[in-house]
């Protein structure tokens, strides 16, 4: 079966034609070289020949190879006249050659990616100077034709390199970072983030990004949860797990949660890539919620996040973007942004998470703000699950408040925690206190 052919493998195609039929040649090749073999990529002939695109040979014992080394020409009008490539595989083929041009195919970076060659089966004494010409004109094109997949190819290689030992060693190192009660300053759970090799030096998002433009990203994401997970026995309060719309629609993802302490566990759900089936998505969610598993969105107030996704998929929880948040206590048009979007989350039954919280400024600011749960540079770093329960033990136990009844979801609630609040109160050094075991649910 002939191999099919990609769309710009055809346009090197017609670029081989045209060679074959300036030249007055039967057969006409672009030929990739990897230092080793010789990949006969694209073969265009109008005769029945042996090779076929994607044959090799071996590159070493190639005439290309030979005029690369200026042991030969590039244009060698009769290939008898050169003992040296009478001797090499070609002039043995199943039809001699016995004329030949071949010019190198080379990338914008310099690089060699391969001949451009032109072919007869017969002596060709008019092959001259104007040929050579001629074909790397033409291969100067398809170089530029080819360019983009080879860069592709290089990428996913250089991804797949990364990833794949990785991904059979367990998946990334996952850390812990505190979510605070604002009111109080009480840990009540904390945020699963991977960590990848430093020396890679790319944030997990992009990680993330990555591995899922080379069809990793589900696995990758899985064993992040699966890494997230082994903390929920180590720490105390519920433990924030980041997933991804695509993934969590994966039965491997379904399975996975289901194995889980499902009211120990909010999910978090960003729309880093729009949601193109949200009926699925929320039939998705509630087989979890219904067990008790909460749902946050992620990310709100960033540019690619949006407000029907909170109207589509109810969320418990709302996460309130850094870009929104850092510097709230000093910006009045970010204070009235996130009072909004406050009003609109608890007028739907949600709390608040703040995030990026750096100062005590802010934290403060965002108390006032009745955002009810913090997390950040200013309460913790993420960092190993050890870490973070001796900053626990340090301030006391977690508190695990009490399940959301549907009267909290209203602004009652909120105005109640108002009062006798102080400016700072949510400061560094989060208050001690007692646990609450009336629920293991979650809540921020
Ligand atoms: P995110 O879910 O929005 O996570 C919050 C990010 O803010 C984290 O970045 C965290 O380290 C950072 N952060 C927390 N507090 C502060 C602060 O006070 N100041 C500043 N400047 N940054 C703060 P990180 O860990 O680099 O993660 C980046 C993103 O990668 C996450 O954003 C999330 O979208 C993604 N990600 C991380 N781990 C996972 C994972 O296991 N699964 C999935 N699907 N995505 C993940
Ligand atoms: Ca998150
Ligand atoms: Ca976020």
């Amino acid at each position: 079966m002939p191999r099919q052919r990609t769309a710009d493998q055809e346009q090197v195609a017609q670029l081989l034609r045209t060679a074959r039929d300036s030249l007055g040649l039967p057969l006409a090749f672009l030929s990739r070289l990897d230092g080793t073999t010789q990949h006969l990529e694209i073969i265009e002939s109008p005769l029945p020949l042996v090779y076929k695109d994607g044959n090799t040979q071996d590159q070493g014992t190639s005439l290309c190879q030979a005029i690369i080394d200026e042991k030969l020409p590039a244009v060698i009008p009769d290939l008898r006249r050169y003992p040296e490539a009478m001797e090499l595989p070609v002039a043995k083929w199943p039809r001699h050659i016995r004329s030949y041009v071949s010019v190198p195919v080379t990338l914008s970076d310099g690089s060699l990616y391969g001949t451009f060659c032109a072919a007869g089966f017969t002596a060709d004494r008019n092959l001259g100077k104007r040929d050579k010409s001629l074909m790397e004109v033409l291969a100067r094109a398809a170089a530029l034709v080819m360019e983009p997949g080879v860069q592709e190819n290089a990428r996913r290689t250089e991804i797949e390199n990364r990833l794949l030992p990785l991904i059979s060693a367990g998946g990334p190192v996952v850390v812990l970072q505190p979510i605070v009660d604002l009111d109080g300053g009480r840990r009540v759970g904390a945020e699963a983030l991977s960590r990848f090799p430093a020396e890679w030096g790319k944030a997990p998002d992009v990680c993330f990004a990555e591995a899922h433009s080379v069809g990793l990203g589900h696995v990758l994401e899985l064993l992040a949860l699966e890494r997230a997970a082994e903390h929920l026995d180590r720490v105390g309060g519920y433990v924030s797990m980041n997933v991804s719309p695509g993934t969590l629609l994966t039965p491997e993802c379904a399975a996975l949660l289901g194995r889980l302490p499902a009211r120990r566990i909010l999910l978090e759900l960003s729309e880093h890539d729009p949601v193109e089936d949200y009926p699925t998505l929320t039939e998705a969610l509630a087989e979890l919620r219904a067990h008790g598993m909460q749902l946050a969105i992620d990310d709100v107030g960033a540019g690619f996040s949006s407000l029907r996704h909170i109207v589509l998929t109810s969320p418990d929880v709302i996460k309130l973007d850094r870009s929104i948040v850092d510097g709230v206590s000093t910006d009045g048009v970010l204070a009235t942004l996130v009072a909004s979007l406050v009003a609109f989350a608890h007028g739907c039954g949600a709390r608040v998470v703040a995030e990026g919280i750096e100062t005590a400024e802010d934290a403060a600011r965002l108390l006032t703000l009745e955002v009810d749960a913090g997390q950040g540079w200013h309460f913790g770093r993420p960092g190993p699950p050890e870490a973070l329960g001796e900053a626990v033990a340090a301030q006391g136990e977690v508190a695990v408040p009490p399940q959301r009844s549907a009267d909290d979801a209203g602004t009652g609630r909120h105005a109640g925690r108002q009062a006798g609040r102080r400016a700072g109160e949510a400061g560094s050094q989060p208050a001690a206190g007692p646990v609450t075991t009336g629920s293991p649910n979650v809540a921020p």
